[in-house]
């Protein structure tokens, strides 16, 4: 388990729009395995690994949701508005930093307690004694992510930014496994996935690749009172996109991947996930058309400040899409 390497990507600052950290974390970490690596217009950063067969995108976005400083309140504290989807139900009292390096804590008005909550209820608590303070320390449009330890229980991993750091570090270790590939190889980190994947179609437009693969967390059907807006479970292997709310899988992908895992005995489920979209979308929609797949990593609690996966069955996305990657097309 390289809960280090995990650490350090779910530290790198990275909300929607302002990736240029976690973008330097992993050009620094990929470099080393690629023949070439770039940034786009858009800012996604493509990793390519050259072979003359196949054409493939994997993506995986980079960006995370967060907070952006918006109001100024006399006490000292800072409103926001969020960048990507948050449920305000899960916030309070989560430390949150800063990019330029302040720290805060969501809290909420002292009436609103106990009530159900607004973001517009909520505010950053700085430290600052008075709104002149908080002014200087924080500027509108500042953005801040979640800060929570990261931990491990077993297989089980606990730590902020799963979605989709998790993801990235799937692609970087299918980056280092890949020794000699019959395909052309492009690892795309994408931007803005959280505001309406925004960056993939622009890099899928520009690499027209022959096949896309997208991995991201996906929603597990594995708590009480789970809504089945999800198949799939912890642990119970890679998960096999069928379909979300922005794409359905080009059924030869999901027919491959499936009989790659019966072949190696990776242990795979299939995700089929009512509840959200992902960068798959627009990646089959760009160009003329790119057929698209995707695997995916059990996740609960998305986007609250801290999310569970199991570490085996991100394990067993490495071995699928590295698989995937190495495998003949006709
Ligand atoms: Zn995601």
């Amino acid at each position: 388990m390289n809960l280090n390497l995990l650490e350090r990507l779910v530290r790198a600052h990275g909300t929607a729009g302002e990736e240029a950290p976690i973008r330097a974390l992993l050009t620094e970490l990929a470099a080393g395995y690629a023949d070439e690596v770039r940034t786009d217009p858009m800012g996604n950063l493509i990793v390519h690994k050259k072979g003359n067969g196949k054409k493939i995108l994997l993506a995986a976005h980079m960006d995370v949701v967060g907070v952006m400083a918006t109001h100024y309140e006399k006490e000292g504290v800072v409103r926001f508005t969020q960048v990507g989807g948050l449920d305000p139900a899960t916030l309070l009292q989560t430390p949150v930093r800063f990019k330029n390096g302040v720290w805060g804590l969501i809290s909420c008005d002292d009436n609103k307690l106990g009530k159900e909550l607004k973001i517009k209820d909520l505010f950053l608590d700085i430290g600052a004694k008075d709104e002149q303070e908080a002014r200087r320390l924080v500027k509108p449009g500042d953005t801040a992510i979640y800060y929570a330890p990261v931990m491990t229980q077993r297989s089980r991993v606990i730590s902020p930014y799963l979605d989709n750091r998790a993801g990235c570090l799937v692609l970087l270790n299918t980056l280092k496994r890949l020794s000699s590939c019959p395909n052309d190889i492009y690892f795309v980190f994408t931007v803005q996935e959280e505001v309406g994947t925004r960056g993939a179609g622009p890099a899928a437009y520009g690499i027209e690749p022959d096949y896309a693969l997208v991995v991201d967390v996906t929603c597990p059907d594995d708590i009480p009172g789970a809504l089945h807006e999800g198949t799939t479970a912890l642990g119970k292997g890679a998960a096999v996109k069928v379909m979300d709310r922005s794409l359905i899988s080009a059924p030869e992908l999901v027919q491959k991947l499936n009989s790659i895992a019966r072949e190696q005995g990776i242990q795979v489920q299939q995700d089929v996930m009512s509840g959200g979209g992902t960068d798959g979308g627009p990646m089959q929609r760009s160009g003329g058309g790119v057929p698209t797949g995707g695997v995916s990593i059990p996740c609960r609690y998305t986007h609250a400040p801290t999310e569970l996966i199991d570490w085996n069955d991100l394990e067993e996305c490495v071995r699928l899409v590295t698989a995937f990657c190495e495998s003949e097309f006709e």
